[in-house]
């Protein structure tokens, strides 16, 4: 299965990747988390990238549609991938369906969580990720179970990404109407998007996606 999963930043977006990775077992592909991953370790990709993301902008095309390219080379991608925050443009839409077109595949679904402005500020200001792991919680809607510790891996150490603040927020949003939004229009014309209620709870938002995608065909 490939899908999209399409929605303004903190739609939970990534919250839900994560279950519909070990749900179907296919690879979670976070251009996100692969450009954080690329200022952490402070490569060419990740110096260019790091100011651009801290002002809440979007990376240019160009890196993104190679980065992603070579991603889904990757072997865990073979059964399948879920498409977290890309593509985030018209022209990195565009150059998904080419790259899918020379591999003789098809998307399965665009799947576009749908929440209020308002409640994505909430949701970005009280984001935390474990540092060790990587599981996603937030301050009010999914707290750790004991206060400090990872649920999962026990971890003490957390992290806040440097542009969830509440300055930075407006300027993402404001993208994503920009530039983002008219990627819906794309899909919407092939029949492949599905719109889910994203302002639910976390569990019911996982039961409406994967009741969305049990009455999708499988594409090829
Ligand atoms: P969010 O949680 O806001 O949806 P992401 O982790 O997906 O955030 O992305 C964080 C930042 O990384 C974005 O604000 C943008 O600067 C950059 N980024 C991620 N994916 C893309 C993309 N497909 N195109 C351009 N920039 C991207
Ligand atoms: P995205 O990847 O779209 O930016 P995340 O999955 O990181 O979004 O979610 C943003 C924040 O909101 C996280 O702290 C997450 O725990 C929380 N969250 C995700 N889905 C929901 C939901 N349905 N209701 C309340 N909080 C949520
Ligand atoms: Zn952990």
């Amino acid at each position: 299965m490939r899908l999209v999963l399409l929605g303004p930043p903190g739609a939970g977006k990534g919250t839900q990747a994560k279950r519909l990775q070990d749900h179907y077992g296919i690879a979670q592909i976070s251009t996100g988390d692969m450009l954080r991953a690329e200022v952490a370790a402070g490569s060419p990709i990740g110096r260019e990238a790091k100011a651009v993301m801290e002002a809440g902008q979007l990376v240019s095309d160009d890196i993104i549609i190679r980065m992603l390219g070579q991603r889904v080379e990757q072997p865990d991608a073979g059964k399948g991938f879920i498409l977290d925050g890309f593509p985030r443009t018209v022209p990195q839409a565009e150059a998904l369906d080419r790259l899918l077109a020379e591999k003789r595949m098809k998307l399965d679904a665009v799947v576009e969580l749908a929440v209020d402005d308002a409640a994505l500020v909430e949701r970005i200001a009280g984001r935390f990720t474990c540092a060790k792991c990587g599981t996603g919680y937030h301050d009010t809607f999914k707290p750790t179970a004991v206060a400090g510790v990872c649920d999962v891996c026990g971890s003490h150490e957390f992290t806040r990404r440097a542009d969830d603040n509440r300055e930075t927020v407006t300027a993402r949003l404001e993208a994503y109407h920009h530039q983002t939004a008219p990627i819906l229009p794309h899909y919407e014309a092939q029949g492949l998007l599905r719109r889910v209620d994203g302002m639910a709870d976390i569990d019911e938002v996982t039961r409406q996606v994967e009741q969305v995608l049990s009455r999708q065909p499988t594409a090829i």
